[in-house]
């Protein structure tokens, strides 16, 4: 028996990073597999970030540990630029991901932890690691997988006094599904009704496919920390840099989170910083990226939406990012009768029998017999189609003869599953 920590005893790594080493040892092995598990932007990095990286090269001091100046100052901007948010630049906090900065806040908040199922696999180990309670939120298909505010108003009458902080993503990893204006404000009144602390997680809000990303923090903007950073619609996930932004009101919370900061990772790459700024600068050629990539993405999960429909899948309809999250409980019997009866054996099978790498439900906090799992959308050349996009004439859409030449891997890999699971229906 090894000294562990009680909280980590058992703790698996990250179910992401698990089927995507099982993917490239198959690869290494000669075997072709289609990487649909890892959430990883398929296109590079826009050019003016790297430039803006390369001529920084040279910056080696630490920098101050809430970050550069001009960055947090940039990040305010674009906050009001692109979602109409008013936050003062000293109560941005930068870090190395903004998944650091999920863990910093879960340890320096002390409250329960409540989130939808299903949600994106780290913020519940994240609680546990600190030794936090975890509530999940009940959703349903019907209201595409969100948080609906009678669901948030009964787990908050049933212990008002708690204090408790709710994670909302969206553009939303697993399932694509963005939330309106009036879902957010109604989600809103409950949350300021019982002073909930709301992290808004937007890290996908730049890949909305209609480039209408709306903040809850619009309707509560004194209770909510806005969360995005440049790992998803600037490409850029292995340059670690994700930041928050606070309201006025929990100042206090970006102080005391700033402290243990500084007895931890003490800063942010400093040349990374310095290159992260071109990306929230509103400059031509971020913008044509940006609509570039919505493009892409929106083409190709709205292709795979229709495929998965059509095989009698039932899941929401995406509104950005990059996944696609199908329930296949409908036909539950072909696939049992194949000895499939939970998500991680569909997924198993999906992996050995037709080479498609997709992550299982179950990881996502969905009941592990729903035979769900999360499709990211992302295997295909994107820098190839993201200069395909931006040849497209305006209005144009990216239609199938586009998706052929240019996520061919995504599209085939997502027909591949389709007929591979329909087959089950029919034995
Ligand atoms: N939030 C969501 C919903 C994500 O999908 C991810 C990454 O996969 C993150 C947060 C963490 O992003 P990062 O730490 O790269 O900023």
């Amino acid at each position: 028996m090894y000294p562990l920590n009680e909280n980590v005893r058992g703790l698996a790594p990250s179910a992401t990073i698990s089927i995507n080493a099982l993917s490239r040892q198959m690869q290494a092995e000669g075997r072709s597999v289609a990487r649909l598990g890892l959430g990883q932007s398929p296109f590079p990095v826009p050019q003016v970030m790297r430039d803006a990286l390369a001529r920084h090269a040279g910056e080696k001091d630490y920098l101050p540990v809430k970050g550069l100046p001009a960055l947090r100052q940039a990040i305010a901007d674009w906050l009001r630029r692109t979602e109409g948010l008013d936050y003062d630049p000293e109560h941005v906090l930068v870090g190395p991901g903004t998944k650091e900065l999920m863990f910093l806040l879960q340890l320096t908040y002390h409250g329960e932890l409540v989130i939808p199922a299903p949600s994106w696999v780290s913020y519940a180990p994240q609680a546990r690691i600190i030794g936090r309670q975890c509530r999940w939120l009940p959703t349903d298909i019907e209201h595409g997988l969100r948080v609906t505010p009678e669901v948030l108003e009964a787990i908050c009458r049933s212990d008002p006094y708690r204090a408790r902080l709710l994670i909302l993503n969206y553009p939303g990893n697993p399932t694509g599904a963005s939330y309106g204006r009036d879902q957010l404000q109604a989600i809103a009144e409950v949350a300021r009704r019982y002073r909930v602390v709301v992290l808004s997680d937007e890290i996908y809000s730049g890949l909305d496919f209609a480039g209408d990303h709306v903040s809850i923090a619009r309707y509560y903007p004194e209770g909510t920390i806005v969360s995005n950073g440049l790992s998803k619609w600037a490409g850029a996930g292995g340059w670690r840099l994700g930041a928050f932004a606070f309201p006025d009101q929990l100042a206090w919370l970006a102080v005391a989170m700033a402290a243990v900061a500084s007895e931890t990772y003490t800063s942010t790459a400093a040349p990374i910083q310095y290159g992260a700024i071109a990306g929230f600068e509103d400059s031509g050629e971020m913008a044509a990226y940006l609509v570039a990539a919505r493009q892409v993405m929106g083409a190709i999960l709205g292709a795979g939406h229709r495929l998965l429909v059509d095989v009698g899948a039932r899941l929401p309809e995406p509104d950005g990012g990059f996944y696609l999250f199908p329930d296949f409980t409908a036909l539950a019997d072909g696939l049992r009768r194949r000895g499939m009866t939970n998500s991680a054996q569909l997924c198993r099978r999906a992996l050995e029998e037709i080479g498609v790498a997709c992550l299982p439900g179950s990881d996502f906090g969905r009941p592990p017999e729903e035979l769900s799992v999360r499709l990211a959308c992302v295997d295909f050349d994107g820098a190839r189609a993201l200069a395909a996009a931006s040849r497209l004439s305006s209005g144009e859409l990216a239609d199938e003869a586009f998706l052929r030449g240019h996520c061919n891997p995504t599209l085939t890999a997502l027909e591949r599953l389709c007929d591979w699971v329909g087959a089950g229906a029919m034995t």
